[in-house]
This record gives structure tokens, C-alpha cells and sequence, in this order.
């Protein structure tokens, strides 16, 4: 895939706090913070870590420090990223670009059925993030969304976390797909669905259904990526091909709760841990959404099927 050069991009739906400084703060006790944020994974690191089953994350993986002194400063990023062009050059212009695109597609739904989307910041961080709603969180807590404050959260260093520890493809339309899924969870939100949640886990649980929901509203933007216009009245994203919602499909399952288990846990599969759903649910309901281009085909609560 690639962005269209001529297309503008909007900055403004980005709060970069990965400005120097930092990391002053000392380690926060998981679980301690992030309260109540729904991420790609992340109830499963909780899970694992809060159950003491010896779960390790890999060296490197980003248990780093929450800074105490993080300002948002997007001077730099503004003025970096201001076209297509920049986003098929540079990894954070990129991001800028799916997350434009994907609030365009929403927009859009919205203003279909007469009612106005309300848009949603993404905030780029390293090593740790002092959220508006949600407490602290570290990067290994993954990408995640705060309902409380309704802003998604990103240490863009996880993309390439999905390649080294999950052994993900990787690719661009990866990273669409995993902002697209926190922008699933943004949707959520706004429609009061995250509210009939109820706590718990397991293969038929309300978790596992709000996540799956949340990988088919990523693929339902996938369908209409190179049609929807951003601001500037042009689609950004000119051509999706096969492979590159094969890659997004295969990172859908290195992110399943059985491959996690069985491949970065203890090794068995216990479902009743499930809280993502496994790999096969998380493709088949991105691929609902990819199929069908139509988000009312990813209604994950109002099935007895999900696969
Ligand atoms: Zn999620």
C-alpha cells in the first residue's frame, strides 16, 4: 500500500509526548495503573502478571519507566508531517496517516445516519504514559484505548515489538489494523457499547466480544480505505492489496489468546483465560469486517457464533 503524496495530513488529531526528558519517575506496580483501558492485548499481561504464573516478557519488551515530567509537544510532528509523501517516508507520519484516515471513515458512517462523530486524539508515547482517565501505563501494556478520557495511547515502538516477540509479518497495513482496532474501541465508547461490558473472561465472555467487535470495525475501515476522503477531500491510502490484508490477518492471530498462551505463556491453553478471543475468532471478525465493509456485520454480542 501506499499514500497518496499530494494528500494532506492533520496533526492535530495527535498529542506527540515523546519529547526528550522522561523516564524520571520510578517503575510503576502493574496493575496500579491503567484501570479500566481496553488495549490489543493487554488484559492478558495484566492477567498474566497479577496471576504470578511466571510469565515473562521478553528483554527489551518495554517495562520502562513512566515519566512524571511528559509534556505534549507536537511542534516537531506538525511540521514533519504534512503530506502523503511524508507518510510513505517516515514510520510516525505514517501512523498520522491511518489515524486520519480511519476518523475520516467514521466521520463519514456517522454522517450517513444524520449524527457527528466525535473525534478521538491518539497520543504517541515512549516507555510509559500518565493518561487522562486511566492512571499510568507502560508500553508493555501494549496499545490501548481509555474510555474514561477517550484517547488512544501508542508507544509506535510496539509495531516492531509485534515482529520480534509475536513474530509477526509485520508491514503497514499491520499497523493500520492495530489503530484501527483502538479506534474499534473509540466507537465502542461513543456508541455505549464498552458500558454493557461485564467484567470476566472466557471464550463467550463480554471481553472476548467487545475485542472481536473491535478487530471487525478494523476491518470494515480496511474495505473503504481507498475510497474515504480525509479533509483534504482525497482518499490518503491508494491501493490495498492482498498482501496486505494477509499480513494484517496474520497479525490478528500472533495477538490471539491460545497462540499467546501456548507461545509466549506457560505454553497450555486455558480458555477460560480468554479475553481477546483466539487467533481464529480475531481473524474471522476482522475478515467480517473486511468482507462486508459494513460495521453493522460485526455485531460480536448479538451471535452465538463466533467461531
Ligand atoms: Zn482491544
Amino acid at each position: 500500500m501506499q499514500f497518496n503524496e499530494d494528500a494532506e495530513l492533520d496533526t492535530s488529531q495527535i498529542d506527540d509526548q515523546r519529547g526528550g526528558g522522561g523516564g524520571v519517575g520510578g517503575r510503576v506496580a502493574l496493575g496500579g495503573g491503567g484501570l479500566g483501558i481496553v488495549g490489543l492485548v493487554i488484559y492478558f499481561l495484566l492477567s498474566q502478571f497479577a496471576g504470578g504464573s511466571g510469565f515473562q516478557l521478553p528483554s527489551g519488551s518495554g517495562f520502562g519507566d513512566v515519566g512524571q515530567n511528559q509534556q505534549v509537544d507536537s511542534a516537531a510532528i506538525r511540521e514533519k508531517c504534512k503530506t502523503g509523501a511524508d507518510a510513505n517516508r517516515e514510520d510516525d507520519c505514517r501512523a498520522v496517516a491511518f489515524i486520519n484516515s480511519i476518523q475520516a471513515y467514521w466521520a463519514d458512517q456517522y454522517a450517513r445516519s444524520g449524527n457527528t462523530y466525535k473525534p478521538a486524539q491518539t497520543n504517541f508515547f515512549q516507555g510509559g504514559v500518565n493518561t487522562g482517565g486511566c492512571g499510568s501505563a507502560t508500553s508493555a501494556a501494549g496499545p490501548f484505548y481509555c474510555p474514561a478520557d477517550a484517547e488512544v495511547y501508542i508507544d509506535l515502538a510496539f509495531f516492531q515489538e509485534l515482529k520480534t516477540t509475536f513474530g509477526a509479518t509485520g508491514g503497514p497495513f499491520v499497523e493500520a489494523y492495530v489503530l484501527a482496532h483502538e479506534y474499534g474501541h473509540h466507537i465502542q465508547n461513543l456508541l455505549g457499547t464498552s458500558d454493557r461490558v461485564k467484567q470476566g473472561t472466557g471464550p463467550q465472555s463480554d471481553s472476548v466480544r467487545l475485542e472481536l467487535q473491535a478487530d471487525c470495525y478494523a476491518g470494515a475501515w480496511a474495505n473503504h480505505a481507498t475510497t474515504v476522503p480525509t479533509a483534504s477531500g482525497k482518499p490518503l491510502i491508494t491501493g490495498v492489496t492482498d498482501e496486505d490484508i494477509n499480513a494484517a490477518l496474520d497479525a490478528a492471530g500472533r495477538i490471539g489468546d491460545d497462540y499467546i498462551q501456548k507461545e509466549l505463556g506457560g505454553g497450555k491453553v486455558d480458555t477460560t483465560q480468554f479475553s481477546h478471543g483466539s487467533s481464529a475468532q480475531r481473524q474471522k471478525w476482522y475478515r467480517a469486517g473486511y468482507d462486508s465493509g459494513d460495521p453493522a456485520r460485526c455485531d460480536t454480542f448479538g451471535t452465538n457464533n463466533l467461531g
